[in-house]
């Protein structure tokens, strides 16, 4: 069964809004062992729909749509859907008491006769209740050509229950050939080292297929298959070449990771930050549960701070510079010190545009990791923007930590 979206919105390709309905659509499809095969956003008129119908309807069985079904004058939705399939809009007495009834709980004062547009449906439609707004989800199939439209509202928050609660079971329900996928995490090596390891065993006449998705946190590695047993043997087997650089279950991050592994020893974690400005802390704290392992940061920027908060040498600051591996050092063993925790991690660099010199260059990084009594100090140059230069301190920072623990 091939299931494609159809997201309706002049605010999507604006910008102005993040098609967030598309990313938990796939994530809830996703979980179901079902895989779309396109998604397409367009804008709200007429034209534009008939156009997306145009592009998705051949190449699919079932068409998911979101957005366009509130009460106003641009949401066109099912009107031109109930036209594209020649089908004519009823008022269905039920949607209308419903809405009526959650209009006056809410106590919103008199409501425009507009609100009962969304007590329209198409002739036969099935209607899926909205419990937490007002426009229903609609089904409606095309007798003729056996394809399916179905319409969901925009707001995220009516749009993600209906489909959890309606949608899925339907799509379970009528199609045979579910896609199985699970996927693991992975960290401390480039993407393409993790293909050249795990691609190899997954081989083309498998009916198995495996691709990679990298982020400056970890890189995520996806393997489907029609059959749910093959697909986990076969993961057990990749996970097993990747080893150490396997992220431990239920990690999705290097900075979940280390939170597991400081965890499991009842060991305490504190930070050094300069150049990253909070951000590895911000990483850490993210992370339900990290009061358990997390003592605290300092962000320390100036060389003033650097010397009065964590204790640097003055002379330290003086003769090496604060972007220095000295410097690096000495704010993790003192952070550690002062938080009495077992674990550190220091960072100081230049993250520009401006602030580099020939000598110092913008991306010069140093960062020092302690870990129960020993301190290791690297230096790195990362290409790019400050966002870019922080990004990557951010993580190599916390790989650099986690290898250390590990060895
Ligand atoms: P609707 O009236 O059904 O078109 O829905 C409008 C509301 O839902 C607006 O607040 C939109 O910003 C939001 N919305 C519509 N489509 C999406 C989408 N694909 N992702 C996230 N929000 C959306
Ligand atoms: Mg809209």
């Amino acid at each position: 069964m091939k299931i494609s979206i159809l997201c309706v919105g002049d605010e999507l390709l604006r910008g102005s809004t993040t098609n967030t309905n598309l990313a938990k659509i796939g994530q809830l499809l996703g979980a179901a062992a079902l895989f779309p095969v396109m998604e397409m956003s367009v804008k709200d008129a007429g034209e534009s729909i008939i156009d997306g119908l145009g592009v998705l309807l051949p190449r699919s069985d079932v068409v998911i749509s979101t957005g366009g079904l509130g009460p106003t004058s641009d949401d066109v939705t099912k009107t031109v859907v109930a036209g594209y399939f020649g089908l004519k809009l009823e008022k269905n007495a039920k949607v209308a008491d419903r809405i009526k009834s959650f209009w006056s709980a809410r106590r919103l004062g008199k409501m425009p006769s507009s609100v009962l547009n969304q007590a329209l449906v198409p002739q036969g439609a099935q209607i899926l209740e909205n419990r937490t707004g007002t426009a229903p989800g609609l089904v409606v199939k095309n007798v003729k050509s056996g394809k399916t439209v179905i319409m969901l509202p925009g707001p995220p928050h009516e749009m993600t229950p209906m489909f959890e609660e309606f949608v899925v079971p339907y799509l379970k329900l009528v199609s045979r050939d579910r896609l199985y996928t699970e996927v693991i995490y992975v960290s401390g090596i480039p993407e393409s080292c993790v293909e050249e390891k795990a691609a190899p065993l997954v081989s083309s006449g498998s009916g198995l297929s495996i691709a990679y998705c990298a982020s400056p946190e970890s890189i995520k590695v996806f393997l489907s298959g029609r059959k749910a047993g093959a697909v986990a043997e076969k993961m057990r087997e990749i996970k097993k070449t990747l080893g150490e650089n396997l992220l431990l279950p239920g990690a999705k991050s290097i900075a979940e990771d280390i939170y597991l592994l400081l965890k499991k020893r009842k060991y305490k974690l504190a930070l050094a930050e300069s150049c990253t400005g909070g951000m590895i802390a911000a990483a850490v704290t993210e992370i339900p549960g990290s009061s358990e392992v997390f003592s605290g940061s300092a962000v320390v920027y100036s060389n003033d701070w650097k010397e009065k908060v964590l204790g640097v040498a003055k002379t330290t600051l003086e003769k090496y510079g604060s972007v220095s591996s000295r410097c690096a050092v000495e704010m993790a063993d003192n952070v550690c010190v002062e938080y009495g925790a077992d674990a550190g991690i220091a960072v100081t660099g230049i993250a520009g545009p401006g602030g580099g010199t020939e000598l110092k260059p913008v991306g010069l990084v140093f960062i020092a990791t302690r870990y129960v009594g020993k301190t290791v100090v690297e230096q790195y140059k990362f290409p790019g923007t400050r966002d870019m230069v922080r990004r990557r301190a951010v993580s190599s920072a916390l790989n650099q930590l986690r290898r250390q623990i590990l060895n």
